[in-house]
Order: structure tokens, then C-alpha cells, then sequence
């Protein structure tokens, strides 16, 4: 695989860009691998590739029944941040947070991540109390986030509405680096690096059964035949609870569709990631320059990737209160994902109770941020049978009542 670099563009500049290679290989199916990974989104593809740089598994097949990024991955709003109240889960979001950090060199790819500061505004006494109560925890865990008044808030945010009527801003729980990355591009990164180190991406192959032997899994029934495996790892999102039931066991899972939206394109207007927890809404603004705005999940499982026009009303009409000006732009386009969600709002990282099949799903509406340490943690349960990282967000948590509680910090949930 050949670098990228200033010399490569310009080398290719010179010679009309006919020099660049595939940026993956699409082969079709081995008989056997060693791992199996069954999607082809940021997790999965992250799973495959620290099982190759750090374990030295190159034996991988990453299997996809759509496009690479997809999934949720390709429909996110892209919110990074570290700032949760738990010590597990904040170890695990600011593995990955700081991984983020490095990840473009480490990819050699440009993720485009852009630590611009993130803020949590609390818009009612509770959340106040909440969220200082998180920046407490967070300086215990070596977290960098700090509470900040409603005039800093301002200050950072000249078109917030601080003395809204009905939702006040009181203050904010603000991590300054926190931000954004271009999710298609954390997935084309891992993908480009996996098909380097020889593992197959196998898009368009949808996998219809998990076979086992003796209480063992031995492979998968796909829509390009069957694939024979040592391990399988399921790192399927919203179809989670679909690829357990083909292997025969049941996951504490619900699946939702969770929707966001942008406006037009506007001048750059917000230089920090929002999120309004109490009116369910959030925004930011991409580099094309379109306010990305997302809501909460639809109130019943489904499978449709569309979420409902309720929602879109719902969070645009509160947010207008907290930002008066997008009251006068036109909003271009919406879309939907399905998520999983756990009751205690944290990840599952598992073992289960078939032998060598592992499972990674449960991020709900806030995974994007989670891909890198959770790619990590998750290689590291595959390779060794146990993850430090991974070691609290077992299945086990469910039957014990081990349950970490995040459902202050997930907020809106990004
Ligand atoms: C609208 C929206 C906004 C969000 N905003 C944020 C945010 O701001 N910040 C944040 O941190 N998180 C956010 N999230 C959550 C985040 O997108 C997800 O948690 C994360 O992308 C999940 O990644 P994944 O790799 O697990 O799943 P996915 O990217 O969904 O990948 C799973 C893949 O599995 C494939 N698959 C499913 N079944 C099969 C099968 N039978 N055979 C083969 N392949 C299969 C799917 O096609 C899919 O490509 C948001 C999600 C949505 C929908």
C-alpha cells in the first residue's frame, strides 16, 4: 500500500491523479479464517484492525451485507467526547477519545478530527446538579472537562438564547477536547488499513445463519456460501439481537431509529459542538458549513432507517428557543439509523454463551465517538478472551444487576 503524503499528491497532480490504487481490495470469500467479523462499520472494521496491529491476526474477514460505513457509522453526527460519569465507560470513551487524537497519522488518512470543544448545557437545576456532579467524577478519572458559567457559555456561543423562558442556560459541562471527526472517513481509514495487512472486506454479503458444533462456533451461512471460522465476532449495531437469534441465544437489546437532519449551508456561525440534553436536541456545524442537527430516538422498536416527522418538529421547535437564528433557515435534508440500546444505556463488550463467539453492540445513539477504544478493547476480548477495558460491560452485568448507569451522561445520548 502506498502512503499518502504531500509528495504522492503532487506526484499524481503531475500525472492527471491516474496513479492511485484501490484505496481496499474486494476478493471474494476464503474458505476459513481465523476471525470472523460480521460488519463492516466503525467497530467492526476498528475490531479487525487493532486484531492485526496489536495481535498480529491477519487471518480476518470483515463481512458486510451492505457498503462498508453503511450503517450507522455513515449516519452519524459525528460528537466525540469522554465526558461520562462512570469510571468504565470513561475509560473506555477517553481510550478512544485520545486515540482520535493520533488517528489520522496512525491510518495514514485524513479523519478530519477536530477537537473544537463540546458543551453540555444544563437548562434546569437538575441537570446543573448532574452535570457538576460529572466533572467532579471526570477530574477523579483523569478526564479533562470543567463546569463553566452561562456567561462563558455565551462567550463561546454568541447566538445562544441564555435567558430563554422556558429553558434557561445555567451553565454547561464543557470538555474542550471534545469534537467532531468525518465518520466515513474513520471507516474508509480502518478499511484501508485492514485490506493492507491482508484481511478480505467482503461488502454486499449478508450473513444468514451462524453454525456451531457442540456448543462451538464453526462458521457462517452467508449470501456468498458458507465461511468457515476459529472466532466470530458480531458487530452488527441495530441487528444485533438478529444475529444472536441465528446463533441461538438472546440479547438485552432493543433496536430504535434515531434520526438527525442539516440545514442549508450557512457562514460559519457555531465553532463548538451543543447539546441541549433538556430539549432533546443538539448541534454543530460541518466544514461544508450546514447546521447538523440531531434528535432523540423514536419512542418504539422498528427497523426502518427513517425516524418520524414528530421528532424533527419536536427538536427544531425547542432548539429555535435556544437558537433563535436557525428559525430562518431551510432544512435540506434528513435521515435515520437503527440503534441498540441497553436499559443502563452502556455497551455490551462480551463473551457469550456460545464459545468463541463474541459480541460488541449496545453503544446506542453514541458510539461513533466509542470506535477506536472500543475496536481496541473489543480485539483484545477476541485475541485473549479478556479486555480490561471490556471487562465491566459484559453479559454477565444484566443477570447480576452490575448495571453502569449512564443515563445522565447519555443525555440526548451522542
Ligand atoms: C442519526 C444518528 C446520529 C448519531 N450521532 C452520534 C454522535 O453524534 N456521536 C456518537 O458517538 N454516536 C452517534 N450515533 C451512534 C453511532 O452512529 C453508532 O453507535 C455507531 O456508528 C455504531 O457503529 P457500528 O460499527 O457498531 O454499527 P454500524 O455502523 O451500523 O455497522 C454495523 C454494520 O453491520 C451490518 N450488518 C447488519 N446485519 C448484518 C448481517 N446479517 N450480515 C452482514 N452485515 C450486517 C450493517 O449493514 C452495518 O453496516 C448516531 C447514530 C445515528 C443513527
Amino acid at each position: 500500500m502506498r502512503r499518502y503524503s504531500i509528495f504522492a499528491v503532487a506526484r499524481e497532480a503531475l500525472r492527471y491523479h491516474s496513479g492511485w490504487e484501490k484505496a481496499w481490495a474486494s476478493p471474494e470469500p476464503k474458505k476459513r479464517y481465523d476471525v470472523i467479523v460480521v460488519g463492516a462499520g466503525g467497530h467492526g472494521l476498528a475490531t479487525a484492525y487493532y486484531l492485526g496491529k496489536v495481535h498480529g491476526i491477519t487471518n480476518v474477514a470483515v463481512i458486510e451485507k451492505g457498503w462498508l460505513g453503511g450503517g450507522n457509522t455513515g449516519r452519524n453526527t459525528t460528537i466525540i467526547r469522554s465526558n461520562y460519569l462512570q469510571d468504565p465507560s470513561s475509560a473506555i470513551f477517553e481510550k478512544a477519545r485520545s486515540l482520535y487524537e493520533d488517528l489520522s497519522t496512525d491510518l495514514n488518512y485524513n479523519v478530519m478530527f477536530s477537537p473544537r470543544g463540546l458543551l453540555m448545557l444544563a437548562q434546569s437545576e437538575h441537570e446543573m446538579r448532574g452535570y457538576k456532579r460529572t466533572v467532579y467524577a471526570n477530574n477523579l478519572q483523569g478526564v479533562e472537562t470543567r463546569w463553566i458559567d452561562r456567561h462563558e457559555v455565551k462567550n463561546l456561543v454568541p447566538i445562544l438564547n441564555i435567558d430563554g423562558p422556558r429553558y434557561p442556560v445555567l451553565g454547561a459541562l464543557y470538555q474542550e477536547r471534545g469534537g467532531t471527526a468525518r465518520h466515513d472517513a474513520v471507516a474508509w481509514g480502518y478499511a484501508r488499513r485492514c485490506s493492507a495487512m491482508g484481511m478480505d472486506i467482503i461488502q454486499n454479503c449478508e450473513v444468514k445463519g451462524v453454525r456451531t458444533e457442540g456448543g462451538k462456533v464453526v462458521g457462517v451461512d452467508t449470501t456468498k456460501g458458507a465461511i468457515d471460522c476459529g472466532k466470530l465476532a458480531i458487530v452488527v449495531a441495530g441487528h444485533s439481537s438478529v444475529l444472536a437469534d441465528m446463533a441461538g441465544f438472546r440479547l438485552p437489546i432493543e433496536s430504535r431509529a434515531l434520526q438527525a437532519w442539516v440545514s442549508e449551508p450557512i457562514k460559519p456561525t457555531i465553532d463548538v459542538v451543543v447539546m441541549a440534553n433538556l430539549v432533546h436536541g443538539y448541534m454543530s456545524q460541518s466544514d461544508k458549513g450546514e447546521l447538523v442537527i440531531g434528535g432523540g430516538t423514536d419512542g418504539f422498536n422498528n427497523y426502518s432507517q427513517r425516524g418520524s416527522w414528530q421528532h424533527v418538529e419536536e427538536t427544531t421547535r425547542a432548539l429555535i428557543e435556544t437558537f433563535p437564528v436557525i428559525s430562518r433557515l431551510k432544512m435540506l435534508r434528513q435521515w435515520g439509523g437503527i440503534v441498540d440500546m441497553t436499559g443502563d444505556r452502556s455497551p455490551i463488550l462480551s463473551k457469550t454463551p456460545v464459545e468463541g463467539i463474541y459480541v460488541n453492540c449496545g453503544w446506542g445513539t453514541g458510539g461513533f465517538k466509542a470506535i477506536p477504544g472500543s475496536g481496541y478493547a473489543m480485539a483484545e476480548l477476541v485475541a485473549k478472551d479478556y479486555s480490561p477495558l471490556a471487562a465491566e460491560f459484559g453479559l454477565h452485568r444484566f443477570k447480576e444487576g452490575q448495571f453502569i448507569d449512564e443515563s445522565v451522561a447519555a443525555g440526548v445520548a451522542h
